[in-house]
């Protein structure tokens, strides 16, 4: 097994002045994952009820062996199936959150059996009720199981919510190879992400002190070659490289809850695909899968920063004081209460990066994080992941105003937000576009 036991559970002082917690104590990634489920739930509670949720594909992907062996084993299983909204699937947001509130009887633990969506429902009720949570991962598509947060919409926006990480995680290799490979191919994505993410984050650190954790940074650093180099394996289902995957998934979403927010993970890159998921609340055009669309962010933010790191001279540029009201529809309240709450900041970025020195510095420090975009985009069409705007079923058109959007949606700055105040967008976007046959 990749992941470290040694850190499972563990709380620890970090060099970086912070203490960080792992409050997942067990991670079993073997083909008798679920046959573990019962043992691992009876040594950590003391009821024997336990609320099981899934969708309609997880359930028979893995949650009706779950139900049966916590059944045969003495457990009281209240099986919820989530309901299908969007491109019948369900999806997570503040409505969906309040009817299931409303439905669930009471147990001594929640088990997810899913990913994005079931797991993050799941997380959500079971920390609103105090009630620990465990999950069982049925693809690689996404980093959310470790962390402790939640990405619900909240009145159309896609926002953040602070949970609690689960207390286990089983992952039988067998069913992540047998689920649909466009999951896994989006799980490479959202994790190709992690070093653009790194490099706002060393910016974020650098203009505005925000915390940074060396410790979280580089967690997956020596898993990253093992995908990285040979995505073709993931395609070819090979087993180590899908352990990497999912190691890498795992370790990252343990990032996000030791440092207690979610810039290990998440930067410019997310906001590609967080604009696009919100322009289909807004104008009901389907998005795609969430780590598909952040894979081809993470080649248009390394793009961006390629082209900041070959800025000798920064000439700083103010960026739009609104938000554009008409294409945010009914939600524009909500982006501008985002966009607004980042304008102080913006100012700080200008005043810094006037001084000369500041900007070599600064230059030096992120160019030590960024990847080569290309490279990102070798790895993705060689795992056969979305690598394409048509990958992801978006026009060309449509990416432009998601990008061209994206700085509007989020408080926090990122490479989005340099870009602008360099001058790089909004003209490069459609170069970039180009340059990489997006
Ligand atoms: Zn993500
Ligand atoms: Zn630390």
């Amino acid at each position: 097994m990749l992941v470290k036991k040694s850190i499972l559970g563990t709380t620890f002082n970090c060099p970086c002045g912070n203490v960080h917690s792992i409050p997942t104590k067990h991670f079993i990634y073997a083909p008798d994952a679920i046959d573990k489920i019962p043992e691992i739930l009876s040594s950590e509670l003391n009821g024997r009820t336990v609320n099981l949720i899934a969708d309609k594909n997880t359930y028979l992907a893995a949650g009706e062996s779950v139900e049966k062996i916590l059944e045969n084993s003495g457990w009281n299983v209240q099986l919820t199936i989530l309901p299908e909204k969007e491109n019948n699937k369900p999806v997570c947001d503040d409505i969906t959150f309040a009817n299931l509130n409303k439905i669930l009887k009471p147990a001594d633990a929640f088990l997810a059996v899913g990913s994005g969506v079931v797991n993050d429902l799941t997380k959500w009720i079971s920390f609103e009720r105090g009630v620990p949570y465990a999950v069982v991962a049925t693809a690689a598509s996404m980093n959310g199981y470790t962390a402790e947060n939640v990405a619900p919409a909240i009145n159309g926006v896609k926002s953040m919510i602070h949970a609690r990480a689960p207390f286990a995680v089983f992952v039988d290799p067998e069913i992540i190879i047998s689920s649909p490979y466009e999951l896994t191919a989006s799980g490479l994505g959202d994790l190709l992400a992690k070093p653009v993410s790194t490099t706002d984050w060393v910016m974020n650190n650098k203009f505005f002190n925000e915390s940074f954790c060396e410790e979280c940074a580089s967690l997956i650093n020596e898993i990253e070659p093992l995908y990285f180099n040979n995505s073709e394996k993931l395609k070819a289902r090979d087993p180590e490289a899908i352990e990497a995957l999912v190691t890498g998934l795992m370790y990252t979403g343990f990032a996000m809850t030791m440092i207690g927010f979610s810039a290990p993970a998440s930067g410019g890159e997310h906001m590609f695909s967080h604009t696009l998921d919100m322009m289909s609340s807004v104008d009901g055009i389907p998005h795609y899968f969430h780590g598909s669309q952040v894979g081809i962010g993470t080649i248009i933010a390394a793009a961006l920063y390629e082209r900041i790191l070959s800025i000798d001279k920064p000439e700083i540029h103010k960026m739009p004081d609104k938000i554009d009201e008409k294409f945010w529809g009914n939600i524009s309240g909500s982006i501008a209460e985002q966009y607004n709450a980042k304008q102080e900041k913006l100012q700080i970025m200008r005043d810094k990066l006037s001084s000369d020195d500041y900007w070599s510095e600064l230059k030096s420090l992120l160019g030590k994080r960024a990847r080569p975009a290309g490279k990102i985009a070798e790895c993705l069409e060689k795992a056969g992941a979305a690598r394409y705007f048509n990958d992801i079923n978006c026009s060309t058109e449509r990416a432009l105003a998601a990008v061209l959007h994206s700085h509007e949606i989020r408080k926090r700055p990122t490479v989005i937000d340099l870009a602008w105040t360099l001058g790089i967008l909004p003209s490069s976007a459609g170069e970039i576009f180009k340059e990489y046959s997006l």
